[in-house]
């Protein structure tokens, strides 16, 4: 009978979501859907000190906003101690880990000599029991780790999702802390027993946990628990080609919510980062799921890239409902502190209609709206190009026109029409003044499409403010 697929996300609640876990946990959670099977999020809480709901809150509501549901969680490892200390205290009961007692300074003092005769630093072992080996008395002052009793020899190999077959021989790794003095569990070892009891079938993470995978491999089999897969994800480098980092911009998926991006979006630029399906670089969440199978993976890094995140975007935008881009505007808008009033409201659609092929955020959108909300300050090098002695009678008398007609964009067109033909113009020569005086910028799409939705009274208030 072939195994359930089951993944998992575990991040530790230590800040926002990071763009590379968001990956992750896409990849997790498509690899999932795509075979049927079930996607856990479970929050590595084991970091005391550096773990904060607040982060747990924003991680739930990042992965909520992308879409990316779960199965079963969050299952917070704080809340698993006591399941930790049965599977240690049989690890110890079966001479499978021991307690040391090597204070602090001892620790330092090994490793100064390992250092001084040239040694690569590693735990020796005194407390490791072995048959025959007298152990070294425990001292009451020091509170005792417990370690791994890592085999001494031996391969590791495993045959990675990603990257294919990798082999780590055991001399290169000692005898892993799995307890810490305070008597909470470490990671490596948490992971295991976690991926053991919630039937993890395939573990993506990220490659910097490549080098803690032997010791997992080696107490899944001191556990006589059966192995996952695991799948090494490559970072993702920013475009100074060093891994992405909050010191070189925004790292966190709410950023990007905040930037006016839309989660589709935003799943589909992460997909493309280290994945590919032929060259397709727009696609549903549907169409991912179905051809997400853990195949054409990169075993190289992916270059984040935010023109072509831009791009996505824009296309996504441009597809995107009007009432839907209306309710994100209307939160830009707000948070810019204009108030919508109902009208507004309403408006705020065909607005949006309007705008959004020439916009790749919500943001951009937004920039745009303002001007028909706030007063706008028309540029001073626009003015002079567009406002000459000429042209200023037909633009009030534009206005005049404007007053006696009803509101719509055919009316609207033909008072300007009327216009130029009396003042004999040509229609840029008046359309521009008009964009800067009530746009407050020159490039807009068709002025008399603009100027439908400003309010009658408000263009020809502007228009008469010059
Ligand atoms: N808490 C670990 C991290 O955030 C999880 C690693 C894993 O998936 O095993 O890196």
């Amino acid at each position: 009978m072939s195994q359930k697929i089951r993944t998992r996300i575990a991040p530790s609640p230590t800040g926002f979501l990071h763009l590379g876990t968001a990956r992750t946990a896409l990849f997790s959670w498509a690899y999932a859907r795509h075979f049927g099977g079930e996607f856990v999020l479970r929050i590595e809480d084991t970091d005391v000190a550096r773990s904060t709901q607040d982060s747990v809150d924003q991680i739930l509501a990042s992965m909520q906003w992308l879409g990316l549901d779960f199965d079963e969680g969050p299952i917070y490892q704080m809340q698993r101690l006591e399941r930790y200390a049965a599977v240690v205290d049989q690890l110890i009961l079966e001479g499978k880990a021991y307690r040391c007692y090597c204070s602090p300074a001892e620790l330092d003092d090994m490793r100064e000599a390992q250092r001084a005769r040239g040694e690569k630093t590693h735990y020796d072992g005194r407390w490791r029991p072995e048959p025959g080996k007298v152990l070294p008395a425990p001292s009451d002052a020091v509170q005792p780790v417990v370690r791994f009793k890592n085999p001494l020899d031996g391969d590791v190999t495993w045959d990675d999702v990603v990257k294919g077959p990798i082999t780590i021989n055991n001399r290169e790794i000692d005898d892993l802390i799995i307890v810490r003095p305070d008597g909470v569990p470490t990671y490596n070892f948490c992971v295991v027993v976690d991926d053991w009891d919630m039937k993890i079938s395939h573990v993506f993470r990220g490659d910097e946990h490549v080098n803690n995978t032997p010791w997992q491999i080696n107490i899944f089999n001191a556990l006589g628990a059966p192995l996952p897969q695991f799948g090494h994800v490559p970072v993702i480098l920013g475009d100074d080609g060093q891994k992405l980092s909050k010191r070189r911009g925004a790292v966190s998926v709410t950023a990007y919510e905040e930037a006016g991006y839309l989660p589709e979006a935003m799943l589909n630029y992460l997909s493309r980062l280290g994945w590919s399906h032929g060259d397709e670089e727009l696609f549903s969440r549907e169409q991912l799921v179905s051809w997400f199978d853990g195949s054409h993976l990169s075993k190289s890094p992916a270059q984040w890239d935010p023109a072509k995140l831009e791009w996505v975007n824009s296309q996504y935008i441009k597809q995107a409902d009007d009432a839907r881009l209306a309710a994100l505007v209307a939160a830009q808008l707000t948070g810019r502190g204009i108030v919508l009033d109902a009208v507004a409201v309403a408006a705020l659609p065909a607005m949006c209609a309007l705008f959004k092929d020439r916009c790749a955020t919500t943001v951009a959108l937004a920039d745009w709206l303002v001007m028909y909300f706030a007063p706008v300050v028309p540029k001073t090098e626009d003015l002079a190009a567009h406002l000459t002695d000429a042209v200023k009678p037909a633009l009030l008398a534009l206005a005049d026109s404007f007053a006696g007609i009803e509101w719509n964009k055919a009316a609207i067109q033909a008072a300007i029409k009327e216009v130029i033909a009396a003042h004999g113009l040509k229609m840029p020569l008046l359309a521009m003044p008009v964009r800067a005086l009530v746009c407050g910028r020159v490039q807009t799409p068709a002025v008399d499409a603009v100027l439908e939705l400003f309010t009658k009274e408000i263009v020809i208030k502007r228009l008469r403010s010059l």
